[in-house]
């Protein structure tokens, strides 16, 4: 130890103080001062952005919805027994995001991309904001190609096209859900990738979708999104948000991307409810003043991107719940205005029978005809005319008097009209039966034929045109061409078709 040299260790010491930097580390932290039903209060995080995403002790994390004075308002998005008063809180300086990719295709995930299928975890690669612009008006092109539901009575009087948004709106139990379920299975083959957000629904619904897309081989081009009605409100609120996100990371790879919201009136509720517990100040039937926003900003970002971008679409079917088929309370009429058309489901159609239940008088579709195809167009001019004045004259007539001969004729067209719209569960058609059925209608072939055989004659219709060599040469035609054959060919067709029935 003697020989120590001091100089030497003088030396080491002042290498070292050169040596060091100093460095400070700073955290945005915060401190609960409030907390319960999904929502905390946070004290102290001044430079915390809206839709931040929070830190809290426990693997719990939250996003700010609320800038304050002095503190911030917080959805929680976990356990929230888990976060207690006085909990320190950090900012992470990201808006709150959502995994995004292919690997989700085939997959039931919660609003925040965590499955739920119980088949393994989901290798996360990409991830994208959940609150983003929506795409401008110069990035975007016309509504242009037909998103084909296989459903007649919508193909036909209120066609939908790809990027556009599209309104279900109902009563409870009046096919809703089904319209949209029967879209997804129709898209089988089309290249469309499917995306069904359930908000506030029962989880045996959840499931019987998941089951129902899976025996019908959708599920490989579909993802389900749940936020069912047992998640606190804040999941509810996120998960058509997420559902978006995860539509918008394909949209531009240039896909076609349709996304339902079943329900935006249970989402309304979801956020009304939140908006209570952050002491936001209640407006008209006690929703937020910014309900509107809520679904408009979430609804933009439905769109066709132009060549340039590549050409993607997000095609949005919206669904609202009514109560007493009043589409003029609040939340209906904000959503109604926000979209480029409704589907309109009558209850008391259902129960008679006339199912898919819509109102063909106050269905609309603004700008699905532009991407009609010219076959289903041909044929479907007078559809709407034919129903109203059925169901008006049917009205009339009720009392069995005698008619003359030309409102006969009008009442039998008519109800052979709403007798063909009639479809079932799951038995979605091609275009081409559509357009050859529709035309069997229009052009008077079906009048000699008794109601009560009409569905037959249309399943052995459509069996025919898949079987015999005539049958399969005009469906063809009308797939290539999106046009109808020769009148007198097709004319004779059925003909021919009609002596074999
Ligand atoms: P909710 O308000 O409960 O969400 P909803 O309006 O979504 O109901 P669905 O669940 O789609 O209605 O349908 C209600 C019932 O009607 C279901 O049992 C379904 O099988 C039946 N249904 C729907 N459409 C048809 C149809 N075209 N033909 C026969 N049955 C149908
Ligand atoms: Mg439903």
């Amino acid at each position: 130890m003697a020989n120590i040299n001091l100089s030497e260790i003088s030396a080491l010491i002042k290498e070292q103080i050169k040596a060091y930097k100093e460095q400070i580390y700073t955290e945005n932290v915060g401190r609960v001062v409030e907390v319960g039903d999904g929502i905390a209060v946070v004290y102290g995080l001044d430079n915390a952005m809206y839709s931040e995403l929070l830190i809290f002790p426990n693997g719990v994390y939250g996003m700010v919805q609320d800038l304050r004075k002095d503190s911030v308002g917080v959805i929680l998005l976990g356990d929230s027994a888990k976060v207690k008063e006085g909990d320190i809180v950090k900012c992470s300086g990201r808006v709150l995001e959502v995994p995004v990719g292919e690997e989700f295709i085939g997959r039931v995930v919660n609003a925040l991309g965590q499955p739920l299928d119980g088949n393994g975890p989901i290798k996360i690669s990409k991830t994208r904001p959940i609150e983003v612009k929506a795409t401008g008006v110069m990035d975007r092109s016309s509504v242009n190609t037909p998103l084909q539901t296989g459903i007649k009575v919508l193909d036909a009087l209120v066609p939908i096209g790809r990027g556009q948004r599209e309104l279900i709106i109902g009563d409870r139990q009046t096919g809703k859900t089904s319209i949209a379920i029967d879209t997804i299975l129709n898209q089988a083959g089309k290249d469309v990738i499917c995306i069904y957000v359930a908000i506030g629904q029962k989880e045996s619904t959840v499931s019987n979708v998941y089951e129902t897309l899976k025996a019908h081989d959708a599920m490989k081009y579909s993802i389900i999104v749940s936020a069912s009605a047992s998640n606190p409100a804040p999941m509810l609120y996120l998960a058509p948000y997420s559902g978006v996100s995860m539509a918008e990371y394909f949209m531009y790879q240039g896909k076609d991307v349709l996304i339902i919201y079943d329900d935006l009136s249970k989402h309304a509720v979801a956020y009304r409810e939140m908006s209570l517990l952050l002491h936001r100040p209640p407006g008209r039937e006690a929703y937020p003043g910014d309900v509107f926003y809520l679904h408009s900003r979430l609804l933009e970002r439905a769109a066709k991107l132009s060549e340039n971008l590549g050409g993607g679409s997000i095609t949005a079917l919206p669904i609202i719940e009514t109560q007493a088929g009043d589409i003029s309370a609040y939340i209906p009429t904000n959503v109604i205005s926000i979209t480029d058309g409704q589907i309109f489901l009558q209850s008391d159609y259902f129960y008679k029978g006339i199912r898919p239940a819509i109102n063909a008088g106050l269905s609309v579709s603004r700008v699905g005809g532009a991407a009609q195809t010219k076959a289903i167009k041909k044929v479907s001019g007078t559809l709407r005319l034919d129903l109203a004045a059925y169901r008006e004259l049917e009205a009339f007539t009720q009392f069995g008097s005698d008619l003359d001969a030309s409102t006969k004729a009008r009442l039998d067209r008519g109800r052979r009209t709403q007798e063909i719209l009639k479809q079932g569960l799951h038995k979605t058609l091609s275009m081409e039966e559509e357009a050859v059925i529709l035309y069997c209608l229009t052009k008077g072939h079906l009048d000699t034929i008794a109601i009560e055989d009409l569905a037959r004659f249309e399943e052995q219709l459509y069996l025919d045109m898949k079987v015999t060599e005539e049958g399969q040469q005009i469906s063809k035609y009308i797939f290539e061409h999106k046009v109808l054959p020769e009148e007198n060919q097709l004319d004779s067709y059925i003909n021919e078709f009609k002596k074999k029935f």
